[in-house]
């Protein structure tokens, strides 16, 4: 079977999904397109070679008889309603980080789900299908730095669009963290705290940038994680996991080592399309293989619900700079099963 996707949002990684779907993946090719700027999806199209109808609402492609699954990749504050309305229509759907922008929003796409009692919705959480990020997993599993105790973690961007704040500098990079954190740890988030270190003269003000987010776990593993967006060197992800006997590492992607002009030197990566490319490729393919049989695996709504209210707890303690409590609700039935992404 073809999998029929409509695509909402045709701009960085819109694009980006619309080509692994046609260029790189089998089982699944895009149908319909829409986004505000009705240019903006014409190009997307013409500039892949992609043939798709272009629909002027996002509802209407939603609902359209044509449309077997749908891929939302528009911004974050539109999630929440394109992701409902699919849910409503009984379809699955691909909805990129983050599921909605506050806790409450993702607990009404939760709520919808378990009232139509299957999967729907997988969250565009790439980091579980990361090969590094699973090897670090099968290390953990396997025991071989022992019980996990401390959590060392960096997400450094070269530079972000105009118009980041505090708060979106949270939900865009620090999601992703918990997100793979509570993964890898198998545990759950219980407060986090948020301080600032001295200001970059680099980030557009009034942005704090960098920030360092503490977090602690319902076992008691202690997490810090440096955001910095505009690190300018790189676009750096790095995580370390400090065990009872061991230390174990997220491995760097692959460089060439390169001795040259009296220098020992590995090229960094600048762009996160490339740091990921494999894992967007992985996380599509199951969606795509899920979406075929008329329901969603991988990350959740429960998931994306629960990294929404980890991103909440550090959006309040940006303002109080207090140690923030993070609610962990009892979680239902249908979202009981492990993950199994990787
Ligand atoms: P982008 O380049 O600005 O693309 C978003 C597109 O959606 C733009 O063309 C935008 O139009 C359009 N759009 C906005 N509101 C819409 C609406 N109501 N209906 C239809 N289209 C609408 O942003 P992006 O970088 O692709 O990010 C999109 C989403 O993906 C964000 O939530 C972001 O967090 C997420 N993301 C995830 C990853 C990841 O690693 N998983 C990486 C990048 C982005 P205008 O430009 O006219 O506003």
């Amino acid at each position: 079977m073809v999998v029929k996707l409509g695509v909402i949002g045709t701009g960085a990684i819109g694009r980006d999904h619309m080509r692994r779907c046609h260029r790189v993946l089998a089982g699944a090719r895009v149908v319909g397109v829409n986004d505000v700027d009705g240019a903006v999806a014409r190009s997307a199209l013409a500039s892949l070679d992609i043939d798709a109808q272009v629909f002027v609402s996002p509802h209407e492609l939603i609902a359209s008889r044509d449309v077997d699954a749908i891929v939302v990749a528009s911004w974050g504050t539109t999630h929440e309603e394109f992701v409902l309305a699919a849910i409503e229509a009984a379809k699955p759907v691909f909805c990129e980080k983050p599921l909605a922008v506050t806790a409450q929003g993702c607990r009404r796409v939760v709520d919808a789900e378990v009232a139509r009692g299957r999967r729907l919705v997988q969250v565009g959480f790439m980091r579980p299908f990361d090969a590094g990020y699973i090897a670090l997993k099968k290390t953990l599993d396997g025991n071989q730095i022992g019980t996990p105790l401390i959590a060392h973690c960096t997400h450094r961007n070269v530079s972000v669009p105009p118009g980041f704040s505090d708060a979106i500098l949270v939900t865009e990079m620090l999601s992703h963290e918990v997100d793979v954190l509570r993964w890898l740890l198998n545990d759950e988030f219980v407060s986090a705290q948020v301080v600032f270190p001295r200001r970059t003269a680099n980030a557009p003000a009034p942005l704090r940038d960098p920030q360092v987010v503490l977090l602690k776990t319902a076992k008691g593993v202690r997490v810090d994680v440096e955001l910095f967006a505009h690190a300018r060197y790189g676009y750096d992800i790095r995580c370390e996991i400090v065990g009872e006997f061991g230390v174990a590492e997220l491995p760097d992607p692959p460089s060439v080592l390169l001795r040259s002009e009296a220098r020992r030197s590995n090229a960094l990566l600048v762009d996160w399309k490339d740091r990921f490319v494999d894992a967007y490729d992985a996380e599509l393919r199951a969606f795509i293989d899920q979406a075929a049989t008329g329901s969603a695996s991988g990350p959740s709504a429960w998931d994306g619900y629960a990294a929404a209210m980890a991103c909440d707890a550090a959006i309040g303690s940006q303002a109080t700079l207090e140690i923030t409590p993070i609610p962990v609700p009892l979680r239902p039935a249908l979202y009981q099963t492990k993950r199994s992404e990787a």
